[in-house]
């Protein structure tokens, strides 16, 4: 079912991508602006690798996923990805006519297991309809393939006749992954693939995830805003704020020297067993900054402990400042940040 292992080979390579949707108002519908959900992003996917991708509700973690998957069409940017053919295409420009084989190798686990499967289809014809639409099989084929799925992801093939309200959120779940799986994709966008589910069920989600991975060699993007999930299953991790990246290292290294201000708050919120460490929560004053109409400068300043004038005024740019680590803050080496213990 899967490629040989190429690790450190970069599957993606994701420069400036911008997704800004039109706001249109009065009668004509004229356009009066921009969410600029998705703002000169950058990042790039090795090959068996999984990156975390977190940030609070309306970030732009779920747009940048569809944008990857072409579910939008970019406003700008370039995704350059390498096929199975080792030839480099950029997504961001492919016409719609030629994408169908792209959305095979590049699937999308979706956050709700109850909302993301069609209650009226079995789960032979859920998990199934990918090999169907890519005309890869059927009739006793697509039952044989759909059960070999199945079996992966740890479901009984005995249920692939029954419908989704039969499963609880967990085997839910495991059609949702079976469904991405069917067509052997290479890179997987979980988006809060284990947010809707019971904690211990998530552990065993995320187990599964972990071993799908290492047996098909799976490169994924994962999407959360829960940061104690993301520490345990993701190599990296990116942050974003108000759809610009704002700081992207290895997981180890963020957790526990983060150098941006709101990746700090960000770990303080995570809840702690030890009481002890329960009062050093930092808590955010104001909102989110609107993206249609972002603050000047650093979009996180009016939030931000330790901004300074030049903070108000002057946009700082993602750079690096270590070893596969990035930042965007003009302090980012002056700032004494604390991690998690
Ligand atoms: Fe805070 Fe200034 Fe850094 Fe922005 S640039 S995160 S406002 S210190």
């Amino acid at each position: 079912m899967q490629a040989a292992k190429q690790e450190n080979t970069t599957l993606l390579d994701v420069s400036d991508l911008k997704m800004y949707f039109p706001i249109r108002k009065g009668f004509l519908q004229n356009v009066v602006g921009h969410v600029k959900a998705v703002d000169d992003v950058n990042f790039s996917l090795c090959c068996g690798e999984t990156l975390g991708l977190v940030g609070e509700s309306g970030c732009g973690k779920t747009t940048v996923g569809r944008c990857l998957i072409r579910a939008y069409q970019p406003t700008g940017g370039v995704i350059q990805y390498r096929n199975e053919s080792d030839q480099t295409v950029d997504l961001a420009q492919l016409p719609e006519s030629i994408l169908k084989p792209y959305r095979r190798e590049l699937r999308m686990i979706f956050q709700d297991p109850y909302a993301s499967l069609n209650p009226r289809m079995t789960v032979l014809d859920i998990v199934g309809e990918p090999l169907v639409v890519h005309k890869l099989a059927r009739g006793k084929e697509l039952e044989d393939r759909v059960a070999v799925i199945l079996r992966k992801v740890g479901l009984r093939p005995e249920y692939m006749r029954r419908y989704p309200h039969a499963f609880s959120g967990g085997q839910r779940q495991r059609i949702g992954i079976a469904r991405a799986l069917a067509l052997d994709p290479r890179v997987v966008i979980c988006d809060e693939a284990v947010s809707a589910l019971d904690v211990s069920v998530q552990a065993q989600i995320l187990n599964l995830l972990l071993d799908l991975q290492a047996e098909f060699n799976l490169t994924y993007l994962f999407i959360s805003h829960d940061l104690s999930v993301v520490e345990y299953i993701a190599n990296r991790v990116a942050v974003m704020y108000v759809g610009k990246l704002v700081e992207i290292a290895p997981t180890t290294k963020l957790f526990s020297a983060p150098r941006h201000p709101y990746t700090e708050a960000l770990l303080s919120a995570v809840p702690k067993p030890d009481p002890r460490l329960r009062g050093n929560r930092i808590i955010l004053e104001g909102d989110v900054a609107d993206p249609a109409n972002p603050p000047s400068g650093c979009y996180f300043h009016p939030r931000c402990r330790y901004a300074k004038d030049v903070c108000k005024v002057e946009q700082p740019s993602l750079r690096e400042i270590g070893e596969k680590h990035s930042v965007a803050c003009h302090f980012a080496e002056e700032l004494s940040l604390s991690g998690m213990p």
